[in-house]
């Protein structure tokens, strides 16, 4: 979904929208009009400058994240915890402006990549982790369709619902790019059966494959136990909540923190929702979310944030992490909905 976004959002920054708005300054109506008082970006894999990367802007390399930080702070916008952004939209402390890093569920990357960025910066970051990734026993599909097109050139799958299989060929880059996108596409609509019958085809482990990437419960006691981090709940299967029955997806809201609190000795006061979009979360699980007694909850709703949004603590807007200094000027000014708008995404307004 991510690299769908920055897929659909390429051809505009090419035609040079980017460059016509720094120009003119579109960046500073754009900034007053979307910009709001702050924004919360996203975060989930950081990788060593040179990994191949088939994610999109759900993997970003150290490099890109270490400039992240510094052009946030030289542009003005101060980086700032979760807990704050939660006090200056109650209090209405709206004097600058600011932003959040957070990042979701639980990789080993973060305390081996990003921590030592962020203690670099000062910078304080929210990890969300979802128990299903401690405990080794979510089903990683999107990391074992990323090992699936790594290693194999030819692919081949039965799409839903129609007879036979389709070859899917992964010989290049750009068609190790197209093959993951279009499985991803596929599992999330579809949930995760296609990639059931891919790995028991071409023999992928999933599970070992989270326990080569995810965080070990020691090792997330190590970044919680770090003063610059606040640990957030997201979930326990990484289910789209939607999808589940009340009882369920109470339970995975309710003992997604209860689980987390258990393993890593800390309190646990916000949520980001798993998956985070419309088709992830709505009014049902922000309720469920204000019930069980969370201070704020993230979805992955693209937008900045507005005073209003005082009145919307469960259902707050994030941003995907920008890609590079167009990027983040993009984000920050809020001229990405404008990018976003073009290329035909929703954007709450
Ligand atoms: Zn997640």
């Amino acid at each position: 979904m991510l690299r769908r976004l920055k897929a659909a959002a390429a051809p505009l920054v090419k035609r040079g929208l980017s460059d016509v708005a720094e120009i003119s300054g579109m960046y500073r109506l754009a900034a007053r009009r979307s910009g709001g008082v702050g924004v919360i970006l996203m975060l989930h894999r950081v990788v060593p400058a040179g990994r191949p990367n088939v994610y999109g802007r759900y993997m970003i390399d150290d490099v890109a994240l270490d400039r992240l930080l510094h052009h946030t702070r030289r542009l003005g916008w101060e980086i700032v915890s979760l807990d704050e952004v939660r006090r200056r939209l109650v209090e209405g402390d709206f004097r600058g402006r600011f932003a959040c890093f957070t990042s979701d569920d639980g990789y080993r990357d973060n305390l081996e990549v990003a921590l030592p960025i962020f203690r670099k910066h000062g910078a304080p970051l929210t990890l969300s982790i979802c128990t299903g990734v401690l405990d080794r026993s979510l089903f990683y599909w999107w990391g074992g369709l990323e090992e699936l097109v790594l290693t194999r050139e030819q692919i081949e799958y039965s799409p839903p619902g129609e007879p036979g299989t389709r070859t899917l060929w992964a010989r290049t880059w750009q068609e190790k790019c197209r093959a993951y996108d279009l499985l991803d596409d596929l599992c999330h609509a579809t949930g995760a059966a296609p990639a059931r019958d891919l790995f028991e085809r071409y023999n992928i482990d999933p599970y070992a494959l989270l326990d080569r990437d995810a965080l070990t419960v020691e090792q997330a006691r190590q970044v919680a136990a770090d003063p610059l981090v606040t640990i957030g709940a997201h979930g326990v299967t990484h289910e789209r909540l939607c999808r589940l029955g009340d009882e369920e997806a109470r339970r995975e809201i309710v003992d997604g923190r209860r689980l987390l609190e258990e393993r890593l000795g800390v309190a646990v006061r916000h949520l980001a929702y798993p998956f985070g979009n419309v088709d992830a979360c709505g009014p049902r699980e922000f309720a469920m979310a204000e019930e069980a007694g969370f201070e704020m909850a993230l979805t992955t709703r693209q937008g900045n944030l507005r005073p209003e949004h005082r009145d919307a603590l469960w259902s707050l807007p994030r941003r995907v992490v920008p890609d590079g200094l167009m990027g983040l000027r993009n984000a920050l000014s809020g001229f990405e909905d404008v990018l976003l708008r073009r290329a035909g995404f929703p954007v709450p307004e």
